[in-house]
């Protein structure tokens, strides 16, 4: 019988912190200025300068870490990682090794059941950027960047807990999805705010033993984690089906080529020489401050999807539209709900219009409805609905007036009459200016087609604009015709 084989998945996770300023010093950490505007002594390695840790930054990984499940350390060290590059001014960067700031946690996945456990989460400053691209003299020389360079991360590292590519996506995206409900993380990949190396090993099914395992990075996308991931099992499963041994090494995800290659192999790994860092002190953490930390956190996502599951009735599919792709929507939809829109009105519209609107717009961003139409306004615009003051079609047209001049749904109905008209006098003459037109399908429904009246009703709506009441005017056709 041939060898079946089981993957083995353990990611390691870079995510920026939401800081104004670096971890070491007071330069801005904004994205996308021109290159080299925030640099200092200090995050440019200049001798003597002194590194004093951002209190921001610390938080917000105490933050994830909790969110995480983790043991928080009251303390840890940072270290010198040592290694030459010319994105790294100091020759060092300052990480934490032997006693990070958090251990022992764990993630469960939703979709799988699995549980994923966090190895550790320690903070660390990034490099400045290389590029090697872009400029007129770009095949003789490389540039560098130093905004980047000393900005606040965290490293978060998994046990190997993961069986497949499907898994570390969900894991991954899971993760993203905590750490920007946090405001620790803007989740931006393109970016590289974001980062993530997969490190993939593959196993005789039925062995305890962990197989070789290769690291592989540059993954910025969740579709090109998944698609490395599977490259590499696949890899890995032809070399020992044919007798090979699998090398641990580093290896590259190339787009455009669909496979991973060598980057750098055992033999050639660093030897980061890590000692502590002299020129900080002890990281200490006290008990207050990670209660008070904990009491400040919001809600996270899997809680929000199984309250709002239970206090509004809404299915599993509408909890993860309402919920994945714009967390803000879920705030929103609540708030239209305590303005006392039924939930189910409430979901639709959320579903629905606000989700058009939102990808017309080209956003993920809610405040972009909210500061035109605020949930309160739209409640009202639902009620004008139940009411049977508009129909839903005429709510739609009033809606999308609602969001250009944020003037409230009464008014709007107001001035441009779309009142919907329930009175049998001010609607028989449009009934009767049908009925007249359309001699065909009234003879059809005489005949028995009963279908024919939704014609009949079609055109009294649209002679009205669709302002006439539906149902009367199902009752008026019918009286009139005589069935
Ligand atoms: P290294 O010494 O190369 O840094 P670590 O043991 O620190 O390796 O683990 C780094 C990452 O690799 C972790 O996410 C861990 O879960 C994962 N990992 C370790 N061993 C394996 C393996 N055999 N297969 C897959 N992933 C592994
Ligand atoms: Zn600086
Ligand atoms: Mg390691």
């Amino acid at each position: 019988m041939p060898t079946e084989f089981e993957p083995i998945i353990g990611l390691e996770i870079h995510a920026q912190l939401l800081t104004r300023t670096k971890i070491f010093c007071g330069c801005s950490t904004k994205f996308g200025t021109p290159p080299n505007t925030h640099g200092c002594p200090v995050c440019l390695g200049l001798p003597g300068a002194l590194p004093v840790l951002n209190r921001g930054a610390v938080e917000l990984g105490i933050r994830a870490a909790i969110a995480l499940d983790c043991h928080i350390e009251l303390e840890s060290v940072f270290a010198r990682k040592n290694y030459f590059y010319p994105d790294l001014p100091k020759g060092y960067q300052i990480s934490q090794y032997e006693l990070p700031l958090a251990t022992g946690g764990r993630l469960s996945l939703p979709e799988s059941g699995t549980d994923v456990g966090i190895t550790r989460i320690h903070l660390e400053e990034d490099a400045g950027k290389s590029l090697h691209e872009g400029f007129p003299d770009s095949d003789l020389k490389s540039y560098v960047d130093f905004n980047r360079s000393g900005v606040p991360l965290i490293e978060v590292v998994t046990e190997p807990d993961m069986r497949s590519p499907t898994d570390a996506r969900v894991f991954f995206t899971t993760l993203r999805e905590i750490l920007v409900s946090l405001i620790v993380n803007d989740g931006n990949m393109e970016e590289g705010s974001l980062r993530c190396d997969a490190n993939v090993s593959v196993r005789p099914v039925g062995q305890s033993a962990l197989g070789v395992k290769t690291e592989v990075k540059n993954l910025n996308s969740f579709r090109f984690l998944e698609r490395a991931i599977e490259y590499e099992i696949n890899r890995q499963i032809d070399v020992l089906k044919n007798g090979g041994q699998i090398i641990q090494e580093t290896r590259l995800w190339d787009a455009s080529a669909n496979r991973t290659s060598v980057m750098r192999s055992k033999e050639e790994a660093h030897d980061y020489r890590y000692f502590p860092e002299p020129d900080l002190p002890l990281l200490r953490i006290t008990e207050d401050w990670v209660d008070e930390v904990r009491r400040s956190l919001p809600e996270l996502p899997s809680a929000t999807r199984v309250r709002l599951i239970a206090n509004y009735g809404l299915t599993t599919e509408q909890v993860e539209q309402l919920t994945r792709v714009r967390p803000s929507l879920a705030t929103y939809f609540e708030e239209v709900v305590e303005a006392g829109a039924p939930p189910k009105a409430a979901i639709n519209w959320s579903l629905g219009e606000l989700t058009r609107k939102l990808n017309e717009e080209q956003t993920d961003q809610v405040k972009v409805i909210r500061q035109r139409v605020s949930p309160i306004a739209l409640a009202k615009l639902i009620r004008l609905v139940d009411r049977g003051t508009i129909s839903g079609t005429i709510a739609k047209e009033v809606f999308e007036k609602m969001y250009i001049t944020g003037e409230s749904a009464e008014a709007i109905v107001e001035q441009d009459g779309l009142a919907q008209i329930d009175s049998v006098e001010m609607l028989a003459e449009t009934v009767n200016e049908v009925l007249k037109q359309h001699h065909d399908a009234v003879a059809q429904y005489r005949s028995g087609k009963s279908g024919a009246i939704g014609f009949l009703v079609g055109q009294v709506m649209k002679a009205t604009r669709g302002k006439a009441n539906p149902k009367l005017v199902n009752e008026l056709l019918r009286k009139a015709i005589g069935r």
